[in-house]
């Protein structure tokens, strides 16, 4: 049984005062309701330590929302995978569309990302998702069972890694694609992830979607085959919001 994990990610959002008050206010709900999901918030590198602090031990996971491919080094302005799990992280997001389309991250980077996550002792959430052309060319499985194959790293199970699906035309533009296609997009990346890594670890790993997602919707994205819980961008900002999508998780 797969364990819904709705994620957080805060994109360059909060100082860290409001940080610390979003992350505050779910970790008393989460105190309060012990939601059917993992929960976890991607602050700016800036909150992450002021949120973890914040929230340490109270079962809100915290996590990165962007690595290096080296532990350590000459790289101006990066963060190191093992500088995230000194602030507390147990998570770090690669290869989110915004990584590949404004910082030219290929499939390989990530994996390289994804790689030094698991050095760490992180979960990589690895994002894959087709832009708008590619699904009018009906390329989208290929797109995606693509980037699947080429941005997991040697070594990746279903405990150190998390794949999000997030068609690039749904971020942030509140369209969201259908629920028959959705299905079938993370079918496709099960079956994938079978062939690559064998049918028991792809079983066990969990697949997100992201792209759009919030609280009027989650029911139902949450709900088709195959969907292991939710990356959220826009809506994760406001508590009762992406409290609303946590609700939505069940079993
Ligand atoms: C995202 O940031 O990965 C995302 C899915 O954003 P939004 O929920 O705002 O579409």
């Amino acid at each position: 049984m797969r364990r819904k994990l709705i994620a957080g990610n805060w994109k360059m959002n909060l100082r860290r005062a409001e940080g610390v008050a979003l992350a505050t206010a779910l970790a008393d709900r989460l105190a309060a309701e012990a939601p059917a999901a993992d929960v976890l918030v991607c602050p700016p590198a800036t909150a992450i330590g002021a949120v973890a602090d914040a929230v340490e031990g109270r079962g809100l996971h915290v996590g990165g929302q962007d690595c290096h491919t080296q532990d350590s080094g000459a790289h101006t302005g990066d963060v190191a995978a093992p500088m995230l799990a000194d602030l507390g992280c147990g998570f770090v997001v690669v290869g989110q569309s915004e990584r590949r389309q404004n910082h030219g991250e290929t499939d390989a980077l990530v994996a390289a990302k994804a790689a030094a996550a698991h050095r760490a002792g992180l979960v990589a959430i690895v994002c894959i998702g087709e832009t708008e052309a590619q699904r009018l060319a009906g390329e989208a499985l290929g797109v995606c069972g693509g980037q699947v194959t080429a941005s997991l790293p040697d070594g990746a199970t279903a405990e150190n890694t998390v794949v999000a699906y997030e068609p690039v035309w749904a971020i942030g533009t509140g369209r969201t694609p259908t629920v028959a296609d959705v299905a079938e997009v993370h079918a496709h990346v099960r079956a994938v992830l079978a062939g690559a890594l064998g049918a028991e670890t792809a079983d066990a790993m969990r697949i997100l979607y992201g792209g759009s997602v919030k609280a009027s919707n989650a029911a139902e994205l949450l709900a088709i085959d195959h969907v292991d819980g939710a990356l959220v961008g826009g809506a994760s900002l406001k508590v009762d919001e992406f409290w609303g999508i946590v609700r939505a998780a069940r079993g």
